[in-house]
Order: structure tokens, then C-alpha cells, then sequence
């Protein structure tokens, strides 16, 4: 089952849209079925997306029978998303189609991603990389991953600069994000509660239910959980917090450490390993607390050193568990990707105008 949110006619053009996304070609009977709605509520929907072309009919499916069936896919030419993300050191773009396949990327570098003329000027830029001026019209909008502590004055220039734009704007949190990139690039089975533990700006966990995120503010931050009491002292007052051991210091740090570590530093390698394992030992217990199909490691330190964490994850996840691990590969950047999937998203459920 689909969730389609309170019923309303696009929330159903959306989960009409993700199943033949899917299963890349799929017929009125069959999308019925798998959202447990009726043929006629399926029928209204499909009449919109065609009337918007993001479904196209391709053929007929092979005869049961009776009449046969038209097969339906998402045309996959008809618009374009962008996702955008902020990392210390540089901007991410991408542009995906309506199916959420990966289109063009432009990775910017960023002097200092606190100013907000430079992060302005660099979206600008990606913008004018990604998407040529006659066809902006036909972009969905932009999505941006907000990480934890976007500064105000950064936030606002992005505003500023998409009303300046008239480009329809999304925000999603950074771990959620991550969670849907992680989703719509295939990465995991498919049906489900899915979780993803981001490492970003602060560590998260994201739930998706059928792709869908769980709750809207999906993407609480992990950081002060208590590992051990008797740990080191965190800002927080308390002791032994999670972030204290899964990023010591810092995720940026960290990411630079993984990618020593993946150059043959044997330091790195154990230093990342050690941070590793009580990132993965906790992913383990929420896996197995919510009975999760699928559980999804991301961020920068994990894409940099991904056999670390696959390793550190084979230590707490016993070989008999039903929860698919997956060690996010997603590029250039989960979520920016993800991003652009929120931006696509929100298109849909103002009924593709
Ligand atoms: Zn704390």
C-alpha cells in the first residue's frame, strides 16, 4: 500500500506516478491493485498525468482475454527538477526528469558557504550549467537540502533569489533528502518502512514508508543519544552523546579522514573504523526496533569510505537479519538528488501546474 496522504486527488497523481515509475510500465489494473484504491480513482488520476504528459500510454499489454489493457510509463522527457545542496566547501546541482533519473550535475566549489552572495551567485551559476534559459519553464521548480544550521542571511538570499527567478522552491531536510535520493536511485528494494542514518550537519535518522517520508519532519537528529554515561562530557551537559563518537570531530573532518583512508592510511582506516562501529551499532538497534526492510548509511564520510562502513556494519547486523544494508553510493550528493525528488514531489501535488 501506498500512502497517499489525506486522499486528495494529487497526493493519488503522485503514488500513480511512483508505481509506474516503478515497475516502468505498468496498466490501470495493476496500479489499482497495488495501491489498494478503486479502477475509477486510478482512471481520474491517470487522465490528469496524461493531460499534464508526465504518463504517456505505450502500448497494449498482451491479451488476457477480454480487452486488453493499455500500458502506461512516465514520460520521462516531459520536465525537469533541480536538487540542490550546501556542503562547507561546495555547492551540489543536479537535474533530474520526471522518472527521478539522474539528468546533469555541476559540483561548484564554495570559498565560504556562510556568504550569502557567494552561495547565491554559485546557485545562479548552477542553474545557468544545469538548465539553458528557453527551458526553465519547463523546470518543475528546485529543491534545496537544508542542513541543520543554514545561516538566516544564507537562507534568505535563496529566497530572494528564486522569487527573482519565479522558480517554484522546495525545502526538505538534509537526512531526509538523503533518503529519498537513496530511494529513487534504486539503491534499495523497493516496498517498506526504509530508515536512513545521514552523517551530515548533524546525524539523522530519516523513516520513508513506500518512498514516501514517514512523518514531515522525518530527519530528527541522533546526536545526543546516549552511547555511555560514563563518556566524555558533550556541550549538552550530559555524557557519552553519539555524535561524540560517530564524528568526533566534525563531519568534514571526518570526511577528509575517510578519504585518507581510503589512500592507505592505516590511521585513517582505524579512526574511521572506529567511528564506524558505533554509528552502525546504533543503526543495527533502530533497524531491528522498527522492523526496517531496509536500512541506508549516508553522508560524505560513508560515500568516501564505503568499505569501512559496510565492514563496521557486518560486526552489529547478524547474518540472519531480514534488513537489506545499504551503504549509500548515490552521485554527486544524496541530497541533492533527493532534492530535486522533493521539488518534483511538490509539483505533482499541486497537480502538475
Ligand atoms: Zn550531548
Amino acid at each position: 500500500m501506498i500512502r497517499s496522504g489525506d486522499g486528495r486527488p494529487p497526493a493519488m497523481d503522485t503514488a500513480v506516478l511512483e508505481v509506474v515509475r516503478r515497475r516502468t510500465e505498468s496498466t490501470r489494473v495493476e496500479i489499482a491493485r497495488e495501491l489498494g484504491v478503486t479502477a475509477a480513482t486510478v482512471t481520474n488520476s491517470v487522465k490528469r498525468l496524461l493531460a499534464a504528459g508526465l504518463l504517456w500510454e505505450s502500448g497494449h499489454a498482451r491479451s488476457t482475454g477480454g480487452k486488453r489493457a493499455t500500458l502506461l510509463r512516465v514520460n520521462d522527457a516531459a520536465r525537469r527538477a533541480l536538487g540542490c545542496t550546501i556542503d562547507h566547501d561546495r555547492l551540489s546541482m543536479v537535474a533530474v526528469d520526471t522518472t527521478g533519473a539522474l539528468q546533469s550535475r555541476v559540483v561548484l566549489p564554495l570559498v565560504d558557504a556562510t556568504d550569502p552572495r557567494e552561495v547565491s551567485e554559485s546557485v545562479r551559476e548552477g542553474l545557468a550549467a544545469l538548465i539553458p534559459d528557453d527551458e526553465l519553464g519547463a523546470m518543475t521548480g528546485i529543491g534545496f537540502a537544508v542542513p541543520a544550521q543554514l545561516p538566516e542571511e544564507v537562507d534568505q538570499a535563496l529566497r530572494a533569489l528564486t522569487a527573482e527567478l519565479d522558480v517554484r522552491a522546495t525545502r526538505g531536510r538534509e537526512g531526509t533528502c538523503a533518503a529519498l535520493g537513496s530511494f529513487w536511485s534504486g539503491e534499495q528494494s523497493g516496498a517498506g518502512l526504509s530508515g536512513t542514518v545521514h552523517l551530515g550537519s548533524t546525524t539523522t535518522l530519516s523513516l520513508l514508508l513506500d518512498g514516501v517520508p514517514f512523518r514531515p519532519d522525518s530527519g530528527q537528529s541522533l546526536d545526543h543519544l546516549r552511547v555511555d554515561p560514563e563518556g566524555p562530557v558533550c556541550a549538552c551537559g550530559r555524557r557519552g552523546c553519539l555524535h561524540l563518537y560517530v564524528a568526533p570531530d566534525g563531519v568534514d573532518e571526518l570526511s577528509r579522514t575517510a578519504l585518507e583512508a581510503t589512500q592507505g592510511s592505516a590511521t585513517a582506516q582505524a579512526d574511521v573504523l572506529a567511528a564506524a562501529l558505533p554509528l552502525t551499532r546504533i543503526a543495527a538497534n533502530l533497524a531491528i526496533a522498527l522492523g526496517l526492510e531496509s536500512m541506508v548509511l549516508a553522508g560524505t564520510p560513508v560515500q568516501a569510505a564505503p568499505a569501512i562502513y559496510l565492514r563496521a556494519a557486518r560486526e552489529h547486523f547478524e547474518d540472519e537479519t531480514t534488513t537489506q544494508v545499504v551503504v549509500s553510493q548515490v552521485q554527486p550528493h544524496p541530497c541533492a538528488v533527493g532534492a530535486a525528488v522533493l521539488a518534483l514531489q511538490a509539483f505533482l501535488d499541486t497537480g502538475g501546474r
